[in-house]
């Protein structure tokens, strides 16, 4: 069965992965704080990303824009003219919807289209729909049968066919003013001076840095076509609904890298390599490889620059959604950069003797989505005996090794037999430099197993008797098997050097 989104958002406040920001405030809604087994997982998620993608490949190099960058950026880049979102704001609830995400169900009575009712996508249930379509007829005082409320996907409706919109909550008719285009920067100012001409942006997207800095790393690195520029950093984008937890966030965190392929370049071949890149690369952090779909932006709806988008879809409980866009974004940005500042921004080409501006292929992902999707497939609940052979239900998160929090947890059997204590520590210590790790004498060595299993620790180690009077191996317990076996302390290091990469 698949885990259910309230089951993950409990898990995260229980164990510490995933926190409401500024909860004691009563929370702002799109803003999260990541908790210290949360930070952990996601600083791996990144460090595995930026290992890959950076530090193990020749043609790719990393660099850390600015936050906030020159108002000019994102004059060029298009951002202040249409980075927007429809927004359409309900009089009724005084409630604010983008207007892409709102769905209506006919209500239809004997046959007959009598209203309509209002959902927000993937986040009202067939039932509330249901509810609010009855709620409908009573209010209007309709006679006659009500037939099954079907989801329509409005978002080219006429505004005729919207006439009244009870809120599934309440089922109180309402109605939506025309979308507007509603731009999702967030605006701040820089320096002392609050006008007009100190107007700056928190960035929308990390991309900009690479295409900003592309001649400093030209003229000062030793790349050579083809070559990428990657980095990873928050961005901010003021989302008119931010939902499904951290899926859709005010402040996220991007990883994008652009990479820079000649003018004549086969950027189809390209584009397929980098879209199967990363669906390999998600697949080497752990996500099932049936969770993953690609979908391939229909061409009439792309920006008039772009030669193609394939996102990289997860099965969330909440439906699929994207998860990783793949643009081929020709020579656009940096186009428009250089016309915008003067400054050209081209590669010489040894071989045909003339200059010209690169193509680019840009994979762009948010760490928080993959976080989501990591944390929704490992979650697991089984029956599984426990000590004394009754049944119980174990929770357990089957992390990749590769991002789990905690690789190792040490557990001295006994916590009050001093020698099995102080090998504990020690051993503790050791792994502790080189890998996280976590001690743990506290309880029956099963419930010790259980909060580890829960937090997704691939493996416990326990010091027993025979470790101080026998051979000096221990018990090494793995988090999927549950399986135990005996382990020295070199072979111990040697599986995680192995694992965890
Ligand atoms: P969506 O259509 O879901 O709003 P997008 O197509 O605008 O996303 P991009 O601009 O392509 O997203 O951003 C690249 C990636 O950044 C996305 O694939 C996603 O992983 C992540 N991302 C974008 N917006 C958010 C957000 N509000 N919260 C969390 N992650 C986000």
């Amino acid at each position: 069965a698949e885990v259910s989104m309230e089951t993950i958002v409990a898990l995260c406040k229980r164990r510490g992965f995933i926190f409401q920001s500024s909860e004691i405030y009563g929370g702002l809604n799109g803003f999260f704080d990541y908790g210290p087994l949360g930070v952990e997982l996601k600083k791996n998620i990144r460090d595995c990303w930026w290992n890959d993608m950076v530090r193990r490949r020749e043609d790719i190099v990393g660099i850390e824009s600015s936050i906030i960058m020159h108002p000019k950026v994102w004059e060029a880049s298009g951002h202040v003219a249409g980075f927007t979102d429809p927004l359409v704001d309900c009089k009724v609830s005084k409630q604010r919807f983008r207007a892409d995400q709102l769905f209506f169900s006919p209500v239809v009575i004997d046959g007959k289209t009598a209203g309509y009712v209002s959902a927000l996508e993937s986040e009202n249930t067939a039932a509330e729909l249901q509810a609010a379509a009855e709620t409908f007829k009573r209010k209007k005082a309709l006679q006659g049968a009500l037939a099954p409320v079907e989801p329509r996907d409005m978002t080219e409706a006429r505004p005729e066919e919207i006439p009244q919109i009870p809120s599934p909550a309440t089922g109180e008719p309402g109605s939506l003013t025309p979308p507007r285009a509603f731009n999702m920067m967030f605006e701040t100012y820089v320096g002392a001076l609050r006008d007009a001409s100190a107007v700056a942006y928190l960035r929308p997207e990390t991309a900009q840095g690479m295409f900003v800095d592309f001649k400093n790393v030209v003229d000062t690195g030793r790349v050579k076509l083809p070559f990428g520029i990657a980095q990873t950093g928050k961005s901010f984008r003021n989302e008119i609904t931010p939902r499904n937890f951290i899926f859709r966030s005010r402040e996220f965190e991007q990883m994008e890298m652009e990479y820079f392929i000649h003018e004549d370049a086969d950027w189809e071949k390209c584009h397929k390599e980098w879209i199967e890149w990363c669906r390999r690369w998600l697949i080497s952090i752990g996500l099932p490889e049936s969770h993953l779909s690609l979908y391939d932006h229909p061409k009439a709806k792309l920006a008039f620059y772009s030669r193609g988008t394939t996102d990289i879809m997860y099965k969330y409980p909440f439906g699929v959604q994207e998860l990783w866009g793949i643009a081929a974004r020709g020579a656009y940005d940096l186009t428009q950069h250089a016309n915008a500042s003067g400054k050209p921004q081209e590669i010489f080409d040894e071989a045909t003797r003339k200059k010209f501006v690169p193509h680019v292929i840009e994979p762009a992902v948010g760490v928080d989505r993959i976080f989501l999707a990591v944390l929704c497939s490992a979650y697991a609940e089984e029956q599984v005996a426990d000590e004394k052979g009754k049944a119980e239900t174990r929770t357990v998160l089957r992390l990749s090794p590769r991002i789990a929090p905690v690789k190792v947890a040490v557990l001295p059997l006994l916590k009050n037999k001093e020698h099995l204590v102080a090998r504990a520590q020690e051993l503790y210590k050791k792994v502790k430099r080189k890998y996280t790790a976590f001690y743990d004498e506290s309880g029956a060595i099963g419930r010790r197993y259980r909060r580890q299993d829960e937090i997704g620790t691939p493996w416990c180690v326990t010091i027993d008797f025979d470790t101080i009077e026998k051979d000096g191996t221990f018990t090494l317990r793995d988090r999927d098997t549950m399986q135990q076996k005996r382990i020295s302390e070199p072979e111990l290091f040697a599986m995680l050097d192995e694992q965890v990469w």
